[in-house]
């Protein structure tokens, strides 16, 4: 007999983030752009959760507010037991430690006056007790843990005394990763890892962070807007849409089996690389664009661009529902 499931590692509860849009002679807030509307989920100690959506749907919202880089609305994040949202002091250096994040763009994200060698030491410094409970004690120390986190993450550990520019856009998110994971974090957001790269490195990105996420036991959040980026590293994946998430489901269920017709048309849009059933198989094609979060439609917030909406959609949220086994569905008529 299995024993009880651990306790999930980050538990976020109807997450709300709204921005406030200003207008007139005063600026006074006239309106609310709605980026995040409701955001739950559980992730499990050492599970990898694929977070997809369009540009602008809230997911990188999300992660902001999880991390307290902005302040949510309201909701709830409990990491490791902590509440986040309200942790102050010892217990908010603790989880701005333990949770890490690489960013979207490895240009924008490196100080380009600092040499390598310093931004990857930097968290060392920050955190020094934390870095001192893990034996970097001195500058000795901090260079040796610097050189072998270059070394982990593919670079020579030669090039610390070098600056970001001397760098490709892959190597640099390699810098990146080295510094997110320089104090053993415990989770790891990946906000877009590969957008900003070309084709032919995302790979090596994304397997860098797959085999670091096996051999250092992280628990992961990967953001991107393309479902084929996170198919292979997730265990499970969840679908935004207009700042909600519309279906969640194992990553294998949810590819095999998507149940909410965004999900669908997501999936029809990567491209396989079998030429006649790429000609052959039939697509499902959203129209239109997605609408502004500071004014989205009433009812399902899909319904003006999806192709099986019936009447009741424009009037009536559909709640997110268990299908079975955690595959969840935000939809009146799920199913293929
Ligand atoms: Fe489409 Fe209606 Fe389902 Fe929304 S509720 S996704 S509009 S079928």
């Amino acid at each position: 007999m299995s024993g009880p499931a651990a306790p999930p590692l980050l538990r976020v509860t109807d997450l709300v983030k709204h921005f406030p849009v200003h207008g007139g002679v005063l600026h006074r807030a006239v309106g609310w752009v709605r980026a995040v509307d409701g955001v739950s989920f559980d992730l499990a100690p050492g599970e990898t959760l694929g977070l997809v959506g369009e540009t602008g749907c809230g997911k990188s919202t999300t992660a902001r507010c999880i991390l307290r880089l902005v302040d949510a609305t309201s909701g709830s994040v409990t990491f490791d037991g902590v509440d986040v949202l309200r942790a102050r002091g010892d217990a908010l250096r603790r989880v701005r430690r333990e949770m890490q994040i690489v960013f979207q763009d490895p240009y924008a994200s490196l100080n380009p006056r600092m040499t390598v060698g310093a931004i990857v030491a930097e968290p060392l410094v920050v955190h020094a007790a934390a870095a001192r409970a893990q034996g970097v004690a001195s500058r000795a120390d901090r260079r040796d843990r610097v050189r072998e986190l270059l070394a982990t993450v593919g670079l020579s550990p030669e090039h610390h005394n070098r600056y970001p520019h001397e760098f490709s856009g892959g190597q640099r998110q390699r810098i990146g990763i080295a510094r997110a994971i320089a104090l053993h974090p415990r989770l790891l957001i990946c906000d877009e890892p590969v957008s900003a790269l070309d084709v032919s490195i995302q790979a090596q990105v994304l397997n860098l962070l797959e085999d670091l996420r096996d051999r250092l036991g992280l628990t992961s959040l990967v953001i991107a807007h393309d479902l084929a980026v996170v198919r292979h590293m997730s265990d499970r994946v969840a679908v935004m849409y207009l700042g909600r998430i519309v279906e969640v489901a194992d990553a294998d269920v949810l590819y095999r089996s998507p149940l909410h017709p965004y999900t669908q048309a997501l999936l029809s849009a990567i491209p396989i690389p079998d030429p006649v059933t790429e000609r052959t198989r039939e697509r499902v094609v959203v129209g239109g664009d997605v609408p502004s979060p500071a004014d989205p439609p009433p009812g399902c917030p899909f319904h003006p661009r999806c192709p099986r909406a019936q009447a009741v959609c424009a009037e009536v949220a559909p709640p997110l529902v268990d299908h079975g086994g955690g595959h969840c569905a935000a939809c009146h008529f799920p199913g293929a």
